[in-house]
């Protein structure tokens, strides 16, 4: 297929984008590069380097068979304090790219959607049908964005998917995460154990959970970038398909700090923080639909997703300049 990436020059993107090209399948990249880089495009991918609002332009030239959108803003705890940079990145930036896959006749668009429209739910595992009742700006804008997918495929006969990721880790084909503000538990971690940041802030002891930590559903890179292909001809025309991406086991943030210090044989300084608003105390994924509609099942493990991460950030380490440990930030991140 020839396929356009919006955002692949970001962590899932750039991923993704290298699965596509494995497969044989074209690819050009658009991405204006504000949190992405430039250097994480796939080789063998054009970049067009130009906001989503210029999608029109790039499909106006013909030939694409498929959009994969996942250029977006992400941080949970940015997007509660400027709300209105989160519903126009996110969704009138969708909504512009819409309106040119309508006009160019786009058949397919599979776009990254989040576990964060459920909120704090009612039970686990969690299925697509689970009421949906985001607790953060982000979790709100991806949302409407799926609402908004789901009447375009009604209205226009699109067939879409939208895959709401659960914890996202690990590094694939020499891309991994790379966010100038890093939120995320597992890299934190990582660069706690390198000694590259002083401590990882545990953000409350006191859950209810076994050990009182929350516990989330990591899932790998590569096994989501998987899923992204599976999905290219998952729908039907006029469908809107909604598929959680989950391993479907839950880990608590002690139980990956344990297994950080087993796979990096470091010590992983930590101290235990105030929860952070907004979080809630369990997430995990139903695999169910995910396996039966786009016969996806994950593959690697929570272990193998620290060694790949682990890898990469070593990697990258060893090629940068050297610069002082930081300190945890305190922004809350995305899903
Ligand atoms: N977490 C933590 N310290 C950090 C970052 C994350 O204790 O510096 C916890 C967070 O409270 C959550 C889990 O790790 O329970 C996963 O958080 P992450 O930010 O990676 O993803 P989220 O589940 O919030 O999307």
């Amino acid at each position: 297929m020839k396929t356009l990436v919006l955002g692949g020059a970001g962590y899932i993107g750039s991923v993704v984008t290298r699965l596509l090209l494995q497969e044989g399948h074209q690819v050009v990249v658009l991405d204006d590069c504000s949190t992405g880089h430039e250097d994480a495009v796939a080789d063998g991918a054009e970049l067009v380097r130009e906001d989503i609002g210029r999608t029109g332009d790039v499909l106006a030239r013909g030939g694409f068979d498929a959009v994969l959108h996942f250029a977006a803003k992400s941080l949970v705890g940015e997007s509660v304090q400027q709300p209105a940079l989160y519903w126009h990145t996110n969704v009138m930036g969708t909504r512009a790219v819409l309106d040119a896959v309508t006009e160019h006749r786009i058949p397919r668009l599979v776009f990254s959607s989040t576990a964060a429209v459920y909120g704090d739910p009612d039970e686990v595992p969690i299925p697509e049908t689970a009421p949906t009742r985001p607790t953060n700006t982000y979790g709100a804008t991806k949302l409407a964005v799926d609402m908004m997918i789901g009447n375009e495929c009604t209205a226009t006969g699109l067939a879409a998917v939208s895959l709401r990721y659960f914890n996202v880790a690990g590094a694939a084909w020499g891309a991994g995460e790379r966010h100038s503000t890093e939120s995320h538990l597992i890299p934190i971690a990582l660069d706690a154990a390198a000694g590259r940041r002083e401590r990882l802030s545990i953000f409350g002891d006191d859950w209810p959970t076994p050990d009182g930590t929350p516990i989330r559903d990591y899932v790998h890179v590569a096994d989501l970038a998987r899923a992204h292909v599976l999905a290219l001809t998952a729908a039907a025309p006029g469908e809107h398909l909604i598929c959680n991406l989950g391993n479907g086991s839950g880990y608590s943030v002690r139980q990956v700090i344990a297994c950080i210090e087993q796979v990096t044989g470091r010590t992983v300084p930590v101290e235990v923080a105030r929860r952070r608003s907004g979080d809630p105390a369990r997430l995990v994924a139903s695999g169910d639909r995910a396996r039966e509609r786009l016969g996806w099942t994950p593959e690697r493990d929570l272990r193998g997703m620290v060694a790949d991460a682990w890898a990469f950030a070593q990697d990258r380490a060893a090629s940068a300049p050297a610069t002082a440990p930081a300190t945890a930030p305190a922004t809350a991140p995305a899903t």
